[in-house]
Order: structure tokens, then C-alpha cells, then sequence
């Protein structure tokens, strides 16, 4: 099936409308597509959206490549868009023991070929450099110096929500419950209130939600809802100039305001919940992320919670990476979903790519191909092992 590319006629409907919906809405309108664009969402004020609750962290340690420059482009549009985004460019350091430092090491030799700038620490520098960190059991740490480190997500989905409304996209309040196909093409969305949105191309944006959506059309994506609990807390460790860090237990820590932000993922006799559960895991502040974190900094054995909350990872079970343009039987059905949680910095990567493939049928700056859909049909994962 080919859908028509752009005519001021070619209609555009995208489902969910926080960080991928609107940077695909945005990046269209930026490629030059004239046609109606409708994005739909069920929830405006944003408050259970994964994009709101996010840590907001970026970062170019990946261990595939592709991602890296999908962050690099991400370093650069935060640093374009100025002030607002409150950029903070203060790294991430990942920690590792001895029977990682092998690993790390190569890591950050792809990661520097591949455009980014990462540090490797031997344990004498990070404990010169960090020297609230126990050492002790560590070999080594990545340092990235460059494009890396946290930022206002809020204010990067409302601006590209608002330039995508001043380029003339319509944001519609709705529920969407299924699409309707005819000879290989999604035709319509149908939404709760029994109204279909014709259509001509149709994105899956619509976060950890986004499975039942296709799943009418006999499409099995294994894209779900994981919570993951973040702690606010004070404590008597100074937060300037830390960067994030990714500890070897699990558990990342980055400085928000005058005090911490964290969390670490639960284990899997821990982590099945229902699909809307954002219930957050209390227990696993004593039980994991306290512990290790002590350990790791000693002087946060004393802490302060000041607030608890959860959000979804959009987990793709397959190899825990997105999900990137067309499906093969319809053509003109295009995923951006399944970031597992490490998504709201790639979205203006993300976005441009859904844009250019609507647009002009193939990938004009990065190709997302090996994100694509053919991956998870053939069950050939691309594995990401840094999700934290
Ligand atoms: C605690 C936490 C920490 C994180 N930290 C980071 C980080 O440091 N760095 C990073 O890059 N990423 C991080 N992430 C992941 C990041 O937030 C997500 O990858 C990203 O926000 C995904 O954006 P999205 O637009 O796909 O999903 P969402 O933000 O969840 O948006 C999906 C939208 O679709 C709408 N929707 C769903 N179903 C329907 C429907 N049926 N009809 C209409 N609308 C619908 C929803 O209301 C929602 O607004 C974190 C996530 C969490 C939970």
C-alpha cells in the first residue's frame, strides 16, 4: 500500500499526543507536509503520560550506536531551543566493578567513535573526583563531558506541542479504542465516543498504551506498561556539578533542586501490575534503592523523603529498544513507540525520522531502520543493555 505523501489534502491522524505525537506532529509541518494533521489525546493535562514523569535524563552511553546520534541530535535541539529547556549538561557517569570495567571500556571507545565525548575513570579519578562516592568495589566509570545530562521535559512537550499548533495541528480530545483497515491500509480511528477519523497515514504514538491499540488489527507488538517508582529526597551531599549516576546495583541518582532524585527498577517477581497501575512501589525505597544507595554514598544512609511517584516504561519485551516506522502488511500504520524508558530524549530524533518517512519515503537524516518493524516480526532483537 502507498499512501500519497503530501497533498494539501493527505490527512495525518496520530494517536497519543505527548512527547512522540507532538514531535512527529511538529517535525512534519518542519519537512514540509501540508495536510490535515489530527492528534488525538485521551488526557491533556498530561498527569498519568510517561513524558511528564520522566527523570528527563540524556545521554549518548547506549550500547547501540544508532541511539547514541539519536541523542546527539536530542543534545543539540536542547541546546537550540535555549533557556527553557533548562539544559543541564552535567553528565552521566556509569559506574562499573572489576567484572564489567572491560565492557564500559569498549563502550565508551563505539560511543566516542560514534560522535560522543565519554570519559573513562580509572577508581583514583572517580574517587579524586567524586569523593562522596564509595569506591571501594568499583574498577572504573564513563564520564560523559558532552550531551549528556537532564533537562524540563514538561517544557519540551509544551513547545513542540505549541509550534505544532501554530503550524496549524489540530489536537483533539479523545480516546482512541481501535482503527479500521480495508485492503492493507488503516482507514480510520475510532475512538470511544463512536466517531472514526478517516485517515491516510496513522502513527502509533501512544506510550506504554499502545499494544491493545493495533492489537484489532491482528498486530502483536510487545510493547508494555512497566511502573517504575522515582524518589524525591534530601541529603547532606552537596548537589552542584553531580552528575547523574547510574550505580552497578541498579539504581540511578541525580540531582534535582536542592536535593536527589532516583530510582531503581524492581526485580521481576516485582515488576507485574495492571496496565493503568501508577501506584508507587513504596517498599522499594527500604528494600533496594536505600541500601545500595548508602553503600554507594555513605553520607545518603541519612536521607529526607520529601515525594514518591511513578510513571510507566514503555518495555518492549523483545530487546528493550523503540519501535520506528512501517508496519509491512500496512504500509500507511507507522509506530514511534516502545522507547523502554529512555524515550523523551529521543523524541526530536524520533519524530523527524516518522516525519521524513511519511514525508518522503525514506529516511533523510538518521535511518531508524534497524529500529524498525521488521526486527520484532522476524523476533531478531537489536538489545539495548543500558536501561536503567
Ligand atoms: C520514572 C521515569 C523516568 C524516566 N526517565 C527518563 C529519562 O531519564 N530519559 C528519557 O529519555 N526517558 C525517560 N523516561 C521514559 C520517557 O518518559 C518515555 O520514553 C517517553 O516519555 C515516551 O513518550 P511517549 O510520547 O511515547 O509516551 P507518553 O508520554 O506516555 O505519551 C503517550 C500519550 O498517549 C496518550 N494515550 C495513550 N493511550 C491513548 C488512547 N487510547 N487514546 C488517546 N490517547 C492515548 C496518553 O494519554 C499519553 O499522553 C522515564 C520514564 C519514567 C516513567
Amino acid at each position: 500500500m502507498s499512501a500519497a505523501r503530501s497533498s494539501g489534502t493527505t490527512r495525518v491522524v496520530i494517536l497519543g499526543g505527548a512527547a512522540m505525537g507532538s514531535f512527529c506532529a511538529m517535525s512534519l509541518r518542519d519537512q514540509g507536509f501540508t495536510g490535515p494533521i489530527t492528534v488525538v489525546e485521551r488526557d491533556p493535562s498530561y498527569a498519568r503520560a510517561s513524558t511528564a514523569l520522566s527523570a528527563a535524563g540524556i545521554r549518548t552511553q547506549f550500547d547501540t550506536p544508532l541511539l547514541v546520534e539519536m541523542s546527539l541530535f536530542g543534545a543539540d535541539y536542547l541546546r537550540q531551543t535555549g533557556e527553557i529547556m533548562a539544559f543541564r549538561e552535567e553528565g552521566y557517569l556509569v559506574l562499573a566493578d572489576a567484572g564489567r570495567a572491560e565492557h564500559r571500556a569498549r563502550l565508551a571507545e563505539m560511543q566516542t567513535a560514534t560522535g560522543a565525548e565519554v570519559a573513562l575513570l580509572d577508581r583514583a579519578e572517580l574517587s579524586r573526583r567524586f569523593p562522596h562516592l564509595n569506591t571501594g568495589d568499583l574498577a572504573c566509570g564513563t564520564l560523559g563531558t558532552r550531551n549528556e545530562g537532564w533537562f524540563d521535559a514538561w517544557s519540551m512537550l509544551t513547545q513542540a506541542r505549541a509550534r505544532a499548533r501554530e503550524a496549524g495541528v489540530d489536537y483533539l480530545t479523545g480516546e482512541v479504542t481501535g482503527l479500521e483497515a480495508q485492503a492493507g491500509a488503516v482507514t480510520g480511528v475510532v475512538l470511544k465516543d463512536g466517531t472514526t477519523l478517516p485517515c491516510d497515514w496513522c502513527v502509533l504514538a501512544a506510550g506504554a498504551h499502545s499494544a491493545p491499540l493495533v492489537a484489532g488489527l491482528g498486530i502483536e507488538l510487545p510493547v508494555v506498561a512497566k511502573k517504575r517508582t522515582a524518589f524525591a529526597f534530601r541529603a547532606p551531599v552537596d548537589p552542584a556539578g553531580l552528575p547523574l549516576t547510574c550505580d552497578v546495583s541498579g539504581f540511578w541518582l541525580r540531582p534535582e533542586g536542592q536535593g536527589f532524585i532516583g530510582g531503581i527498577q524492581p526485580p521481576p517477581e516485582r515488576d507485574d501490575h495492571p496496565p493503568e497501575d501508577l501506584e508507587p512501589d513504596h517498599d522499594l525505597l527500604l528494600d533496594l534503592f536505600w541500601p545500595n544507595l548508602a553503600h554507594r554514598v555513605p553520607a545518603m544512609e541519612e536521607l529526607r523523603l520529601d515525594r514518591t511517584w511513578a510513571g510507566h516504561y514503555e518495555m518492549n519485551m523483545l530487546d528493550q529498544n523503540a519501535v520506528i516506522g512501517p508496519h509491512d502488511r500496512f504500509g500507511n500504520l507507522v509506530f514511534c513507540t516502545g522507547f523502554s524508558g529512555h524515550g523523551v530524549q529521543h523524541a526530536p530524533a524520533a519524530g523527524r525520522g516518522v516525519a521524513e518517512w511519511i514525508r518522503h519515503g525514506a529516511y533523510r537524516s538518521l535511518d531508524l531502520g534497524p529500529l524498525g518493524w521488521a526486527r520484532v516480526r522476524d523476533g531478531q532483537p537489536l538489545s539495548e543493555g543500558m536501561v536503567f
